[in-house]
């Protein structure tokens, strides 16, 4: 099983996504209003094992994505959805809706000044999110 984790810290982030999250992380440590999230339709497994090899391991507020654990006898994973049953979006897939995880973790823990959202391999922008004024997606 540790072999998993060990192929993990072999992937790669895009070019300047690794920098842009250090950068971020570093903004969360000086001030404590802002948040990193990462929201991903991936699991948190293999996002936190990445983001721990990075030159500043990148510790975010929270990541919303899949729950990829060991088993208790650590002999296979098990994978939970992050929402438990279907969203009812139509854009995403019925695991995770990213619009809703988003507006959920905005409405417990903000309100924010700015909101900036990037995203990998084309999913820089959230198609059903209820866009506040303050959201800059890129
Ligand atoms: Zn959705």
């Amino acid at each position: 099983m540790k072999q998993i984790l060990a192929r993990a810290q072999l992937l790669k982030f895009l070019d300047g996504m690794d920098q842009l999250l250090m950068k971020v992380f570093v903004s969360t440590i000086q001030n404590g209003n802002n948040h990193l999230v990462i929201l991903s339709g991936s699991n948190d497994l293999i996002i936190s094992t990445l983001l721990a090899t990075l030159k500043i391991p990148v510790l975010p507020n929270l990541i919303i994505a899949n729950h990829l654990h060991f088993s208790e006898e650590e002999n296979y994973l098990v994978f939970e959805p992050f929402h438990p049953g279907p969203t009812g979006c139509p854009f995403c897939p019925s695991i995770l809706c990213k619009g809703a995880a988003l507006e959920a973790y905005i409405r417990q823990n903000g309100p924010f000044d700015l909101i900036y959202y990037t995203g990998m391999l084309g999913a820089g922008v959230i198609p059903n999110l209820n866009k506040p004024q303050n959201l800059l997606q890129f």
